[in-house]
């Protein structure tokens, strides 16, 4: 019996998942908000639909890590530290130099730091949850699962930029991609579900979320990916713009009077997307919301739906076929509505919407009819238990290799 934790620590937050691994039973799992912050906040899930729930100070990330450790032991969810054999945090930027999650050591720390250029909130904040923890549990091995590795097996054509060439060999500007643990993830159950081998199927997979991607999976492999150098691009997001003209940006700072670039930058990143285009919310449910009265917020919906439908028609195309498209996260999980305005406009492709099946939640299920050429499905994501998984592996492999050594 192995325990492992899954840990996605924020500038301000600190999520985790506690699993049972040969079974895959989530044990426990929470927040802790508002680190260092007036009023933190610590939420935990645990047993049969038990909760708990405090208001207190949290002062920094290795005292949220303590405190969480000892109510796990409060709480008779462990009974001691050393149960937890692996810790997997989630890391934001991996460059190019991480192509899979590895085990974390000195060097891989200082390699985290250097690539914050390329995440400068996300990395240093990972880096905090990865510090507490080693501190805390220093025999467990501790794992660190990229965002960005899964898309490094893209072809060069779909990651460099058409720009000077010097930035990205000087530089490293180019496509990273993001979301890549749950495109990786729903991909794998995608495939058990269609009872076919990963490396022979062609899938598109769409992560709508607050952040959303499309991510083309060819044998198994990312082969593109519509997020780029950071998540600014792609489809219309929350209050992301996705896809836009950057030479807009120089007009729009004259005109709003704007002294910086980061500043421009900003309201394509926070004001823009579903928020920007409706007025109304980021919250793609309160937009559906008011679509019936307010024809901004039916546009902000309309763009949504024709940016995913546009990108799987290109990735489509650039795959050479389809076999299987696959929704997931907040929006592709439970908006019935999306998935079908969005699967309609391809019934070119020979897709047909069984809506009995897309009217199911919170399942992995098949939501095209049987005689469709292409499937489509509806795979609730699960980050924490691929990183989970991805912490079982190395740790087995590690097993394995001083086995050998001995
Ligand atoms: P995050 O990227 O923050 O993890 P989520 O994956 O939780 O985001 O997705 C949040 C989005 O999912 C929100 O826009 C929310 O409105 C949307 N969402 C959740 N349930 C529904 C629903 N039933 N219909 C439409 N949108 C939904």
């Amino acid at each position: 019996m192995s325990k492992i934790i899954a840990i996605n620590a924020g500038s301000s937050s600190l999520k985790f998942k506690l699993f049972e691994m040969n079974t895959e039973q989530v044990l426990a799992q929470g927040l802790f908000d508002r680190i260092g912050l007036a009023k933190g906040a610590i939420k935990i899930k645990y047993g049969i639909n038990e909760k708990f729930e405090t208001n207190e100070e949290i002062k920094n990330h290795s005292y949220a890590v303590k405190r969480l450790l000892e109510l796990l032991l409060n709480l008779e969810i462990i009974h001691d530290f050393s149960e937890i054999k692996g810790v997997g945090h989630r890391v934001v930027a991996g460059g190019e130099y991480f192509k899979r999650s590895v085990t974390i050591d000195s060097k891989v720390i200082k390699k985290i730091n250097s690539l914050a250029e390329y995440a400068p909130i996300h990395n240093p904040a990972n880096l905090m949850g990865i510090k507490a923890f080693k501190k805390i549990l220093p025999a467990a091995t501790a794992v660190a699962v990229f965002d960005t590795s899964f898309h490094q097996t893209m072809p060069k054509e779909n990651y460099i930029f058409s720009v000077p060439y010097e930035w990205y060999q000087k530089y490293g500007v180019r496509r990273y991609g993001a979301h890549g643990t749950s495109h990786r993830y729903v991909a794998n159950v995608a495939a058990a579900i269609l009872k076919r081998p990963l490396d022979e199927l062609k899938l598109i997979s769409c992560h709508l979320g607050a952040g959303a991607s499309v991510c083309a999976i060819k044998n198994g492999k990312s082969f593109d990916i519509s997020m780029g150098f950071t998540p600014l691009t792609g489809i219309t997001m929350a209050t992301r713009s996705g896809d836009t003209d950057v030479a807009m940006l120089s007009f729009m700072m004259q005109k709003l009077d704007m002294h910086s670039m980061p500043e421009a930058i900003y309201d394509l990143n926070k004001k823009s997307g579903l928020l920007g285009i409706s007025g109304v919310s980021s919250d793609m449910r309160d937009v559906m919301a008011k679509s019936d009265t307010n024809p901004r917020a039916q546009l902000a919906v309309d763009i949504f739906v024709k940016d995913i439908v546009k990108y799987i028609g290109s990735y489509t195309a650039e795959m050479g076929g389809v076999d299987g498209i696959i929704f997931t996260a907040g929006i592709g999980e439970n908006s019935a509505e999306i998935r079908s305005a969005v699967l309609q406009r391809l019934s070119y492709m020979g897709i047909e919407v069984d809506e009995e099946s897309n009217s199911v939640r919170g399942e992995n299920i098949v939501i095209s009819t049987k005689g469709s050429k292409v499937k489509a499905l509806v795979v609730p994501t699960d980050e924490e238990l691929m990183i989970a998984r991805d912490v079982t592996k190395i740790m087995e492999k590690k097993r394995v290799k001083s086995a050998k050594l001995v």
